[in-house]
Order: C-alpha cells, then sequence, then structure tokens
C-alpha cells in the first residue's frame, strides 16, 4: 500500500481529514501541499503540518520508515528486539531504532491489559497428549487446562432480515491447572475476571462460593451425562476445539504439559489481538488516538449496534479491517 512517501502522506491526510482540508487557522477550504508533502499551505498563506500531534512531526526519517516500524510492532509479537528493528528497517543507527521503536509501542493498547468482564463462560478441560481416543499413553500427557471467554451479545440481522440477539467470543484467558479444586478455580476466576460479573460454569460443586464473593454465578447443568458439550457453555468449548485442533494440527500433539502454558500463551495472544491488527497500526503511529476517534475494544465488537462503534468513513473502515 505505501510504495513511497507520497502514499504514506496520501493515507495520513486521508485519515485525518476524511472529509477534506480546512485550515485550522482561518477555516479556509482552499489550500495546496506545500514542500516535501507534509503541509498543507491556504490562500490565507497558512502553513499546516500533516504530521502534527504524531510521533512522525518534525522526524528526520521518511514517512515510510515509520509506517515500516509502525506496520512491524502492531503486527509482530511484541518481542521483537531493537537491534532486530534496525536491521529490518535498515537504520544506520542503533538509538534511533531503539527510541522510534519504544515511540510506536507507548502508543500501542493491551487488549488483556483489564480483567474478563461483564459476561463470562468459565470451564475447566484437559488439553494435549497423543491423539485422543488412543489407549495406554494419552492421560499421562494431559494437562488441565482453565479457560475464560467473555460472552458479547450483540443485535445483528437474522435469516429472515429480523434483528435477533446473537453472541460471540470476546477476550479469552487460558492456565494450565493443578486441579479441579475449589481452591484453584475460584481464585483463578477472582483474578481473571471482574467483580460483579456474570460467570456462567457447569455444575461443578467447586465454582459454589463465587456467589458469594460479588459475581452473578450461573450454573448450568447437564440433564444427561455427555450432553454438556456444545449445548452449554458454547464459546469455552469452541475455544478449547480451536486450541485442540492447533495443538494436533501444527505441533501433531507432541507438547509436554509443562510447556503447554507457553503455547496457550501464544494462542491467547493472537486470539485477543484478531481485531486489532489495522487499529494497532494507525495507533502506533500516534494517530486518533482519543477515545472519540476510535474504536475501543468493546465497541467495536458492538458495531452495528447502539451502543457500537460507527465507522466514521469507509476508507479508515476498510483499513481497519486488515
Ligand atoms: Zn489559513
Amino acid at each position: 500500500m505505501f510504495p513511497n512517501d507520497a502514499a504514506c502522506a496520501d493515507f495520513l491526510f486521508g485519515l485525518r481529514y476524511p472529509s477534506g482540508f480546512a485550515c485550522p487557522a482561518c477555516g479556509s477550504t482552499k489550500a495546496w501541499p506545500a514542500g516535501p508533502l507534509r503541509e498543507m499551505i491556504c490562500d490565507g498563506g497558512h502553513r499546516t503540518s500533516i504530521t502534527a500531534g504524531t510521533l512522525m512531526h518534525r522526524t528526520r526519517q521518511p514517512l515510510q520508515t515509520w509506517f515500516h516500524a509502525a506496520f512491524l510492532v502492531s503486527t509482530l509479537t511484541p518481542g521483537i528486539s531493537a537491534l532486530q528493528f534496525q536491521r529490518q528497517l535498515g537504520l544506520t543507527r542503533y538509538e534511533t531504532a531503539f527510541q522510534m521503536l519504544h515511540k510506536l509501542r507507548s502508543g500501542l493498547v493491551d487488549p488483556e491489559r483489564t480483567p474478563l468482564a461483564v459476561e463470562v463462560e468459565v470451564d475447566e478441560l484437559y488439553v494435549g497428549g497423543v491423539e485422543e481416543g488412543r489407549p495406554g499413553r494419552g492421560a499421562l500427557d494431559k494437562a488441565l487446562v482453565i479457560g475464560g471467554v467473555e460472552v458479547v451479545r450483540y443485535e445483528g440481522k437474522g435469516k429472515d432480515g429480523s434483528l435477533v440477539e446473537k453472541m460471540r467470543a470476546g477476550r479469552v484467558r487460558l492456565n494450565v491447572i493443578p486441579d479441579a479444586a475449589a481452591t484453584t478455580l475460584v481464585p483463578w476466576v477472582q483474578k481473571n475476571v471482574a467483580a460483579g460479573a456474570k460467570v456462567v460454569t457447569d455444575g461443578n460443586a467447586s465454582y459454589n462460593r463465587l456467589g458469594s464473593l460479588g459475581y452473578l454465578h450461573e450454573q448450568v447443568l447437564a440433564t444427561h451425562k455427555g450432553e454438556k458439550t456444545g449445548h452449554y457453555l458454547p464459546l469455552v468449548h469452541l475455544i478449547v476445539s480451536n486450541l485442540k485442533r492447533w495443538l494436533m494440527g501444527t505441533h501433531k500433539g507432541a507438547v509436554l504439559p509443562k510447556h503447554l502454558q507457553a503455547y496457550l500463551n501464544e494462542f491467547t495472544f493472537r486470539f485477543n489481538r484478531r481485531f486489532w491488527r489495522g487499529p494497532a497500526f494507525t495507533r502506533a503511529l500516534g494517530l486518533a488516538v482519543s477515545a472519540e476517534a476510535w474504536p475501543e475494544y468493546d465497541t467495536l465488537y458492538a458495531s452495528g449496534t447502539e451502543d457500537g462503534w460507527e465507522h466514521p468513513d469507509t476508507r479508515l473502515n476498510a483499513d481497519a479491517s486488515r
């Protein structure tokens, strides 16, 4: 998308002035690009920098370098080092890479920074081991994993076009746990789910205290043995089955319990940021950082509802969905 600095400047311009440029000094809409692409000059002679208020203001680095850097920071894992960063961008000075990296990171938002909230499904399941059903081995390689998934309810169009309530997964948390005792499960919920949230679990008595700890606790009871999967706690089971498929497919199931948490972390990292790549990119550049100007996690999910985010501009929308 960004073969040169002119393309970067165009993108910036479109984001900042979606309905056309107006001079901030006199309001005039008669204006022309001036100098090296980063300035507009109006018919009253006022100069306006299109990078003002962003990380790129008054920088000597090309816009393209900043865009490349923002892409790396917002799409790769946060583990990229300043040295790797310097090499990737072809920067001569390590200090420049170090400073750019820190500036860009400061603009990012971590979707995991707050506990799961509003409505959360919680369940524990066995994960890992060799192929399920293979006798003899599996059980020893399996680990008990607790999962919490935010339930996001929103209004969408049904098959006949009428409005119906739909649900989908919000953020997720996954941890290896030693057992399914109350002394393990209850503190996990307290650490990972905000007080006051509705917590939906199965009938396991270990969860019984949640109601007295400030949660709205709802237990779903299976009427027949084995009927639970899919019908109850559908989101947490969907996520765990995706996790199992990934472990079995990509990693051939060869994940030992002692390493499982690292894989859970990787899975969680990607899952919780699946809607974040586009927003993270422009946010990393220091654009549209105010709450009014950019969708937050919850409002982005609720897009299309009364409380949801309204995309102000189709171009912004298209870029954010990438
Ligand atoms: Zn002016």
